[in-house]
């Protein structure tokens, strides 16, 4: 079943970025191939959800972590 919470960022590569959850502001970092759903350290809300390789956000890719 779709969500429109979610949505795949293109050509994203495999590192390490710095998403904000949208409903509380917490920044926090997730590497772009996950395993396992990130949850906001915050609030609990679904950030990120693995499909296939690919990573599905839910969350704002504030940029990359350096
Ligand atoms: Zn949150």
């Amino acid at each position: 079943m779709a969500d429109s919470r979610f949505s795949k960022p293109k050509s994203i590569g495999n590192k390490f970025i710095n998403i904000k959850c949208k409903d509380c502001g917490n920044e926090q970092t997730t590497y772009t191939k996950i395993s396992s759903t990130v949850v906001c350290n915050i609030c609990g809300a679904t950030l990120a959800r693995p499909t296939g390789g690919t990573l599905d956000l839910a969350a704002e890719i504030t940029g990359d972590k350096q």
